[in-house]
């Protein structure tokens, strides 16, 4: 991407990698300095699951097994979050979308307020690093076989998003194996912002 493409209504920005490859952590660091709202589906997930909601309820299962929760139950979530005030100045998605069909739910419910996308950011980390950083965090769902089948499910229905991102132009891909700072430096250079 050339240039700093903030416009009045900020940048919207996509985060991509692979469960493990840091988006989170960069999705936190670039909030901050780039002032748009991290949105992180998986966060806004277990927070329905400790809260017993019958959300909550109904993706518990899902979420401990490593497996994705509907396309149309996520549309839900997203549209409702996006729907909020502080997203009008742009935001950065973490986790979303994970499929095609939810790349597509993305575009509509974009399209129904006339925004589009600035950049989806790939972050790209090997896979015997992915399993050891999982396995080093203990998180709940961070079992060997869970991490396992969540990298498993990536590879099969999330890889493709980037691709689908890529046909479009707006793929940015970024090295996840160095120093946080360094990934968060290089996220920043390539949409054009200074770090
Ligand atoms: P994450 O914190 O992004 O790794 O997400 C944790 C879990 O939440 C995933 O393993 C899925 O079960 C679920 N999840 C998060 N985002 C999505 C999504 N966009 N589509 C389906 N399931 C999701």
């Amino acid at each position: 991407m050339e240039g700093d493409s903030r416009g009045p209504k900020g940048l919207r920005l996509l985060l991509l990698g692979a469960p493990g490859s840091g988006k989170g952590t960069q999705a936190s660091a670039l909030s901050s300095r780039l002032c748009v709202p991290a949105i992180s589906t998986g966060e806004m997930l277990r927070e329905a699951v400790a809260e017993g909601s019958e959300l909550g309820e109904r993706i518990s299962g899902l979420l401990a097994s490593g497996e994705l929760v509907d396309d149309a139950t996520m549309r839900q979530v997203v549209q409702r979050r996006l729907d909020k005030p502080d997203t009008e100045r742009g935001f950065m998605l973490d986790g979303y979308p994970r499929t095609i069909d939810q790349a597509h739910a993305l575009d509509e419910i974009l399209s129904s307020s006339g925004e589009g996308l600035d950049a989806a950011i790939q972050i790209e980390v090997p896979e015997e690093e992915l399993v050891r950083r999982a396995l080093a965090r203990r998180r709940e769902d961070d079992r060997e076989d869970i991490v396992r089948r969540r990298l498993a499910v990536y590879r099969d229905k999330t890889r493709p998003v980037a691709e689908f991102y890529r046909d479009r132009g707006l793929l940015v891909e970024v090295d996840g194996d160095q120093p946080i700072v360094r990934v968060t430096e290089a996220i920043l250079s390539a949409l054009g912002v200074a770090a």
